[in-house]
């Protein structure tokens, strides 16, 4: 396998010689006249239809009981960790192959993350892992879950759907409930992706999705909380708000407030990305078609969905024979204009978790050495 071959490939599918980026958005819907809308009403801030109008767009599409919409996804990760009752000082297992946000989102609730590694599978958190981890290392008393070790509470789970390949989550899911855990979906990369046929983020007892500018759908800067129950779902719509209680003039606040709301202006781009989200999913899957038939026969293995589930494919990626040939591919793609990038550093060398609990991470070290993504963005047809 060659780097200049998959280069004039890339650039046969967008059919440019021009940069190509590995996501950009696109405005081809009813963006304009939605945004006009907001601005000639003069609702464009935290009161206007179209907040209301996305949250029943969003779950009508993935089913979920409510859908509570955020200033972006790491906000609605926040949201999310606050209802399910995450506290100063507790433990919150995640995965070490994930973006960053995720980790910052339970840190900001003095939480610590502990790492657990993922399948090679899914690219996500490896219940396989998790339960090991748990077994070794954490205890139930009266039906809470403490850390042998630290003394610590753990108490929730955050799993990653990278990429937009789902997890393994009846498996999760069932772990997280003998272990009294709460579970916590970070959805962020995997609008329009199924697991057996339900949508990512409604099996936990939360999901946040992010709209931001490189997702499958962005509303400039965006999130939403998808909650597992009505009332989960009013709760965490009252704390994304400053928690007031209606009244016709009084001021009562009964809960600290996030303010984490989505503006109606954002929510205007959101409604009309909604209406083309199916065309979207239909030209990445046809896209990454492409890829893996490319792909097909060579030593460089193409990231494929597992066989539970159906991905949205939101970045394509590939792994690499050695971290050589994955440095030799990043170099000659990135200096021929089309853009590819490694994936990100593991959250256990980051400075501000390098102190973290981790179980192995092998899997997760055998594929930040050598999995690329490829440009990924729609391409109409
Ligand atoms: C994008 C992303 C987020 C956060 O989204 P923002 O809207 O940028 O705050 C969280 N987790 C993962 C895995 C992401 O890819």
């Amino acid at each position: 396998m060659n780097a200049q071959l998959l280069v004039e490939f890339v650039r046969d599918q967008y059919k440019t010689q021009d940069f190509i980026p590995l996501h950009a958005p696109t405005f081809a819907g009813n963006e304009k006249p939605y945004v006009i809308e907001t601005i000639e009403s003069t609702f464009v801030s935290s009161v206007g239809k179209f907040v209301n109008e996305f949250e029943l767009k969003m779950e009508a599409f993935t089913g979920t009981p409510k859908a509570v919409a955020t200033v972006n996804g790491t906000a609605a990760l926040h949201t999310a960790l606050y209802m399910a009752g995450v506290e100063r000082g507790d433990l919150v297992i995640t995965q070490a192959l994930t973006f960053v946000a995720t980790c910052n989102a339970l840190y900001h609730m003095g939480a610590e993350p502990i790492f657990v590694d993922v399948s090679l599978k899914s690219l996500g958190l490896c219940p396989k892992a998790l339960e090991s981890y748990l077994d070794e290392n954490a205890t139930l008393t009266e039906n809470e879950c403490y850390h042998k070790h630290t003394g610590q509470r753990i108490k929730a789970v955050i799993p990653m759907h990278t990429f937009g390949h789902p997890v393994e989550l009846d498996e999760l899911v069932s772990i997280c409930s003998k272990w009294n855990l709460a579970l916590i979906e970070d959805a962020a990369e995997s609008l329009g992706s199924f697991y057996k046929g339900r949508h990512t983020g409604t099996l936990g007892d939360y999901g946040a999705v992010s709209f931001n500018g490189n997702k499958i759908i962005t509303t400039g800067g965006g999130g939403m909380v998808l909650c597992g129950s009505e009332e989960s779902g009013n709760h965490t719509k009252h704390v994304t708000t400053t928690a007031k209680v209606p009244h016709k003039y009084e001021f009562f606040h009964d809960e600290p407030g996030f303010n984490y709301r989505m503006p109606n202006i954002n929510a205007a781009l959101g409604c009309a990305q909604m209406e083309v989200l199916e065309q979207y999913l239909k030209s990445k899957r046809a896209l990454a078609e492409q890829y893996a038939s490319f792909f097909d026969n060579s030593e460089v293995k193409f990231v494929l969905e597992p066989d539970y589930a159906r991905s949205n494919y939101w970045l394509n990626s590939i792994i690499c024979v050695d971290e050589q040939q994955r440095n030799e591919f990043l170099e000659t793609t990135n200096s021929l204009g089309v853009m590819t990038r490694p994936v990100w550093q593991l959250m256990d060398r980051l400075p501000m978790f390098e102190k973290a609990l981790k179980g192995s991470l092998s899997n997760s070290e055998f594929i930040s050495s050598r999995l690329i993504n490829l440009p990924s963005s729609y391409i109409a047809d």
